[in-house]
Order: C-alpha cells, then structure tokens, then sequence
C-alpha cells in the first residue's frame, strides 16, 4: 500500500518577502513608466490623450460614487458633478473641444469624444 506523505507549506521568510516586493515595485514602476505612452497611442494624440485622462479621472470618482453610495450618478452626471467629495471642480469639460461628458446609462462608462 502507498503511503501518502504530506508536505507542509513553509511559510516565507523575510528575505523572500522582500525580493517578492521588490519584484511588485519593479512591475508598478515600469507601468507608471508606459501606461501614459499607452493612452497617448490610443487616443491618436496628445489632445486625445487629455481627453482620455479626464474620462479616466471622471470615471474613477463615478467608480468611487458607485462604491460609496450603491448607486450610479445620474447621466448628465449633475450630481456628482455637485458633490465636492468626488469631483472637486466640478464635472470638466472636454479639454480639447469643450464638451460635456455624460455617463451611458446601460454601461455606467464614461463617453468617450470623437475627435
Ligand atoms: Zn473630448
């Protein structure tokens, strides 16, 4: 009959623990160091890219809404284009041609400009 050995997982060491952070920071720092040349390619340009990073800013505060709240904001986003807490300015307008952005209703996305 076989015998079944059991193995315990040993727990980290410090100096594993370490390398595992440095490794987590390495990887942070290298997408903080590419993410906006990303953006930048998607948008088409640096005025798409200033679009994309407010729609990117705009939708995080409506994440963070969502989260606080339970709820979406409302499309034309007035109400959490009133709350200080979440959008400090106000909702921003498009800073390449001015418009307002909205939120989709079925999506709770931001939309996106098309210039
Ligand atoms: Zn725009």
């Amino acid at each position: 009959m076989p015998t079944i050995r059991h193995t315990r997982r040993r727990p980290l060491s410090g100096s594993t623990r370490l390398r595992m952070l440095i490794a987590l920071l390495a990887a942070s720092l290298l997408c903080l160091a590419f993410a906006p040349r990303l953006i930048v390619c998607a948008a088409g340009g640096a005025s798409g890219a200033a679009c994309t990073a407010t729609v990117a800013y705009i939708h995080a505060q409506v994440e963070r809404w969502h989260f606080d709240k339970g709820s979406w904001p409302m499309h034309d986003l007035s109400d959490i284009g009133a709350d200080r807490n979440y959008l400090t300015a106000g909702v921003p307008r498009c800073p390449v041609n001015g418009e307002l952005y909205t939120l989709d209703p079925r999506t709770h996305r931001v939309t996106r400009h098309d210039h």
